[in-house]
């Protein structure tokens, strides 16, 4: 007997990057400036929380601590393992066999691998030249195909590309389908859609603190809808499943939450710098709203020349052979990125 079900037999396993590294620019990771207490002070664990009863199935006091964060209610809040739960949460709670899933490419991989394994089918929409997302287009599109669920990630991962909020809104007034926003590096853009989720019937907004926030490690995500589809979503959703641990250091960090604009803003300053060094370097660079560039060149295994020297970025295959996507670090490492790019150049030409 086949033991595998037929909708994952052609699935690759996410792989991640695994080697030795001094600097490491691949995964988007903000810095953690949030966690200065516990760093001194520690967790005292019999104190903070009982490790042997399960975390609280609400997250209440973490949703306390969101509710300030984006001014919003808590009924309007789920929160899990990191936003990749929640895109999971929302394919598995909307989208049956066969059904469509949209969205426009290249983005984060996660949605097609989601709506493969849930026997959905994914149709990607070509962005333009520029990997600007032709809205136009995305709403014929989606008149045409009829999809379930259109997932627009904003900004856009690989590519740093923002979509603006009446672009978003002229999707959400012009389909039947869900449109779920991912917010994954909004803080380091302008045009949430947080504030609009009462407004409309069919929008969700996903959200992480493993980036402006710099909690990759804890695994935390949430996202915000209305009502009755936060409680839909609820009878999916696992019991217990964001553990206690991530809900007590997501609540520390966000009570630190101030800190984090000056953050944001030498973030946003270095993504100049670097915008602004591959651009005098004639490498092909595309305007990022997010903690990381794009880019594109020729130069031959770029991504394993880095390496050599301990330094890790993104490359891409298939229709984006040849480009890259480099986070931004702090200063100093984003110095050393340039300097050791401008010197892989130099060996080039010799
Ligand atoms: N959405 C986007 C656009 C991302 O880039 C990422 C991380 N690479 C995620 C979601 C997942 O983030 P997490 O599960 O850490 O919240």
């Amino acid at each position: 007997m086949e033991l595998v079900k037929e909708s994952i037999k052609n699935l690759k396993e996410y792989k991640t990057n695994n080697n030795e590294f001094k600097i490491k620019l691949d995964a988007n990771e903000g810095k953690n400036i949030l966690l200065q207490d516990i760093y001194k002070e520690g967790i005292k664990f019999n104190e903070d929380f009982n490790l042997n009863f399960y975390p609280d199935n609400d997250a209440y006091l973490l949703k306390q601590e969101i509710k300030k964060y984006l001014n919003i209610n808590i009924s309007n809040i789920i929160a899990g393992n990191g936003s990749s739960e929640m895109i999971e949460l929302v394919i598995k709670s909307f989208v049956d066999k066969g059904e469509t899933i949209l969205s426009p490419i290249p983005t984060f991989s996660m949605y097609s691998v989601f709506s493969q394994i849930y026997s959905a089918q994914f149709i990607g929409i070509q962005s333009n030249e520029d990997f600007r997302v032709d809205i136009d287009k995305l709403i014929e599109k989606s008149n045409e195909l009829n999809p379930k669920v259109i997932f627009i990630c904003n900004p856009n991962n690989p590519t740093g590309n923002l979509i603006i909020k009446n672009d978003i809104k002229k999707l959400l007034e012009n389909t039947n389908g869900l449109v779920v926003v991912d917010e994954a590096y909004m803080e380091f853009a302008d045009g949430s859609m947080v504030d609009e989720i009462s407004n409309y019937e069919n929008l969700i907004v996903l959200r992480t603190l493993s980036k402006a926030l710099g909690l990759a490690g804890i695994r935390l995500g949430y996202m915000i809808s209305n009502q009755k589809i936060i409680n839909i979503i609820n009878k999916v959703k696992s019991p217990y499943n964001l553990n206690s641990i991530s809900q007590y250091i997501g609540v520390k960090a966000l009570e630190n939450k101030d800190e984090i604009f000056e953050y944001i803003e030498a973030v946003k300053k270095e993504r100049e710098f670097l915008y602004k060094e591959l651009n005098e370097m004639k490498i092909k660079v595309y305007k990022s709203y997010a903690n990381f560039i794009f880019f594109k060149t020729d130069i031959k295994n770029l991504y394993e020349k880095f390496i050599d020297y301990g330094i890790l970025i993104r490359k891409f295959s298939d229709e984006l052979e040849g480009y890259y996507r480099v986070s931004v670090g702090n200063k100093n490492e984003n110095r050393m990125f340039i300097k050791i790019l401008k010197e892989i150049i130099e060996n080039e030409k010799s």
